[in-house]
């Protein structure tokens, strides 16, 4: 069977890992195909000015960047490979608590959902990725064309193998949609600011005219368990911070300015009395932009041999620092179904793919679609935080953070039902009943 992955983000390359991990290997001598396609040769061109006219990446300074990959991303790579989970903890930090403060200088509220990281729990690791998986460059529509058993598409927001799922529709029916907010970024070295910011805390600063987080992005190289994620360790030598506030007209990479960029934000956070901010600001520069785009809920994630997973299927904004841990959910989820339809499968003729494959993506969307969905609309009501707000708006939102503060189980119920659900019970369930 050839699979042909498109993109080679964390849902493709965790794609690869995971169907290597578990697809039966076939009773004949040949192994299974899996190739990955990706449009972006990161290493010829990962800033604005070298880059070539393309759509990829309308707006980013910079290709890549730090995700936040949750407690329920963490175990699906530690149930794929521990040292891929060790190495992806070495190249970040951990952080246990999330702090919400107003632009006065107020706590409004500190979550805790792992107070004290256990192997069932690990603390959120801020991640700041480097490549895994075997990558074939390629343009964004391949030329020749490749044939395959099964297409998975991993290739983002703006997803070309999606409109496969749409043949008949002249335009794409789900077009990604500008949010109208835009994220600014970089990093500070830590030493700037370690005696200001608590160790393991990831800071969510809010304010009527935007928005301002914080966290130390990797930990000293002399700590004994920077590898682990059940250790909070002393920072090293970097903190990243990013911004994000609302501007209605979707930045153009070509003519960004990035020093007006910079000293907007300086203006715009001024008066804010968070001291670490003040010190952000006296030393920055914007090194990282990104306009943030997502899509609206797809029907369907399936047609005939060709399956939508991560971004591709479902773009969350930012706000809920869930993207790369559910595009893991869902890469897990789909290799371990498609595995047991393939081993239930006798006759593993390629005609008999496609009952195998329709079968597979009715289960995967089943699990997948009602999961993604609640979590969308939650990310949606903590976005219009981040929007421009009037006086009254904001002295609410700060009243009811802080109330909510009062009583952290009502944030850390919804948190949790989130970062310590476990696909893998979930898809055994489905499989039982099917069967
Ligand atoms: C500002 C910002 C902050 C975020 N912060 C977080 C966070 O803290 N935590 C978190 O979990 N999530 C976060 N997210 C979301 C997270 O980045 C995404 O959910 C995640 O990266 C999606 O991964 P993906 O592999 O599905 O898609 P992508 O990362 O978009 O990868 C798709 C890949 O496909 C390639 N491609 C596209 N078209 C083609 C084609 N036709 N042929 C071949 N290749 C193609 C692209 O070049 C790209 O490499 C954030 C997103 C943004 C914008």
């Amino acid at each position: 069977m050839k699979i042909v992955i498109i993109g080679a983000g964390i849902s493709g390359c965790a794609m690869y890992l995971e169907l290597q991990k578990h697809l039966p290997k076939p009773s004949g001598a040949e192994s299974h195909e899996i190739v990955i396609y990706e449009a972006y040769n990161t290493e010829a061109d990962t800033t604005a000015d070298q880059r070539p006219e393309g759509p990829t990446h309308s707006a980013t300074l910079l290709v890549g960047g730090g995700l936040g990959i949750a407690a329920n991303g963490l175990r699906i790579l530690q149930r794929l490979d521990d040292s891929l989970l060790q190495d992806v903890v070495r190249g970040g930090y951990a952080v246990s608590s999330s702090n919400m403060k107003s632009k006065n200088g107020s706590l409004l509220m500190s979550l805790k959902p792992s107070v004290s990281p256990t192997a069932d729990s690990p603390p959120m690791n801020m991640w700041l990725p480097d490549r895994m998986g075997e990558i074939r460059y390629s343009s964004r529509t391949l030329v020749p064309p490749v044939e395959a058993d099964l297409v998975i598409g991993a290739d983002g927001v703006r997803s070309t193998a999606k409109r496969a799922l749409f043949p008949d529709a002249t335009e794409d029916p789900y077009p990604p949609h500008y949010e109208g907010l835009v994220g600014v970024g970089g990093f500070i070295p830590a030493s700037e600011v370690k005696d200001v910011v608590e160790k393991g805390s990831v800071n969510f600063i809010f304010g009527g005219n935007g928005f301002f987080g914080y966290f130390f992005s990797n930990s000293a190289d002399d700590a004994p368990n920077r590898d682990s994620p059940y250790h909070i360790c002393d920072p090293g030598d970097s903190l990243a911070w990013w911004s994000t506030y609302e501007i209605e007209e979707c930045p153009d990479h070509k003519n960004i300015d990035k020093a007006d960029v910079t000293t907007q934000l300086q203006k715009r956070h001024e008066g804010w009395k968070d001291p670490a901010i003040q010190k952000i600001l006296g030393s920055l520069e914007v090194e990282r932009m990104y306009p943030t785009w997502t899509s609206a809920p797809i029907p369907t994630w399936e047609r005939d041999g060709v399956i939508l997973v991560g971004d591709a299927a479902h773009a969350l904004p930012p706000s809920s620092g869930q993207g790369s841990s559910q595009a893991l959910e869902d890469v897990e989820a789909l290799a371990l179904i498609l595995a047991h339809h393939l081993r239930n499968e006798v006759e593993t003729s390629s005609g008999s793919y496609k009952t195998v494959f329709k079968a597979a993506a009715g289960q995967y969307m089943e699990i997948r679609q009602p999961h993604v969905s609640k979590i969308l609309q939650a990310a949606q009501e903590n976005q219009n935080k981040k929007r421009e707000m009037g006086v009254f708006q904001e002295y609410m939102m700060y009243g009811f953070l802080k109330l909510v503060g009062f009583f952290p189980s009502l944030m850390t119920t919804r948190l949790r039902s989130v970062v310590e659900y476990n696909v893998v019970d979930h898809v055994a369930e489905i499989l039982a009943k099917g069967d």
